[in-house]
């Protein structure tokens, strides 16, 4: 198999742009793919001070590196879970990824906070990966926010996001389908600008680009994921794209061109405006946060 572009030997197919390429073609089509996300959807300029959220897997690392190579103003931002094993070991592989390339980084470390992960979810008698949600969106939120950043960007890439908006159709979840887009703009005063810039590129691409561009990653799941829904549809997905090349890609962008207009108001409930959480003076929907709530409820069953 030889590189679409030169003579060398491609070390990757990519069937849906019906290509292969050698490593240094395969970095361009990486790097450009990035570019062409950002500049449809809008989603940053240079001038951006923006927060990478980092978990020490592919898609997160592959995104700083890139973002800072393109020259974009970036710093990362990792959350330590306190997930015994498993954090030490993406905390590990974070912190040598900045120290090699000379990258900002910020550091959230929930066990010091009171709030690791098994421990809230534990008190709190709620399933693991939905305390970590909370956990983490309210931290992008407010560590985005205390140091002023203009833009959160998130790893998401094609397989996650086209599954998720398979599992939101299968289910017809219409609050979730407004904020399905890789650009959230800013809310109220406090929540930044929420950007996806590898949307238009896959999980197996982040792992090759990681392998050609020598990151180490760590390559375990979260073990408090296993059996997610989330992985059944991207299996399913995965499985029609086998057959049928381009369809993840055909389905996610189409959904912007032929169908978001039917889903694209925003309902939070009839609440409207936000207001500032009686509890931590994050802006939030409700009278107190999410976070709030769940703290109040782990510090109740304690
Ligand atoms: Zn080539
Ligand atoms: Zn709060």
């Amino acid at each position: 198999m030889k590189c679409k572009k030169c003579p060398q030997k491609a070390v990757i197919k990519i069937p849906r742009a019906n290509a292969a390429f050698c490593p240094e073609h395969f970095n361009e089509f990486f790097y450009k793919q990035t570019e062409k996300g950002i500049e449809d959807f809008r989603m940053l300029s240079k001038e951006d001070r923006t927060m990478v959220c980092v978990s020490g897997g592919k898609d997160s690392l592959v995104l700083w590196h890139v973002l800072s190579e393109l020259g974009y103003d970036v710093t990362g931002m990792y959350i330590d879970l306190g997930i015994p094993g498993y954090s030490d070991r993406s905390k590990e592989r974070v912190n040598t990824f900045a120290v090699r390339r000379g990258l900002k980084i910020i550091t959230v470390d929930l066990k010091e906070l009171g709030y690791a992960v098994p421990d809230v979810a534990k008190s709190a008698k709620r399933q693991d990966c939905s305390v970590c949600g909370t956990i983490k969106r309210y931290y992008f939120n407010k560590i985005a926010y205390d140091y002023n950043f203009d833009a959160v960007a998130t790893g998401h890439n094609l397989d996650d996001e086209s599954s998720r908006l398979l599992g939101n159709l299968l289910h017809w979840s219409e609050e979730y389908l407004p904020g399905m887009s890789p650009v959230l703009p800013a809310e109220g005063k406090m929540m930044k600008k929420k950007v996806k810039p590898l949307i238009r590129l896959t999980e197996k691409e982040t792992a090759a680009f990681c392998i050609v561009n020598g990151i180490d990653y760590i390559m375990e799941e979260c073990p408090m994921s296993r059996g997610a829904t989330s992985l059944v549809y991207k299996d399913a997905l995965n499985r029609i794209e086998d057959d049928m090349p381009g369809t993840a890609h055909y389905f996610y962008f189409q959904y912007f061109k032929k169908a978001k207009k039917w889903f694209s108001v925003p309902d939070r409930k009839g609440e409207g405006d936000t207001t500032l959480c009686e509890s931590c003076g994050m802006e939030t929907f409700t009278d107190k946060c999410s976070f709030c709530r769940l703290v109040e409820k782990m510090n109740e069953q304690s």
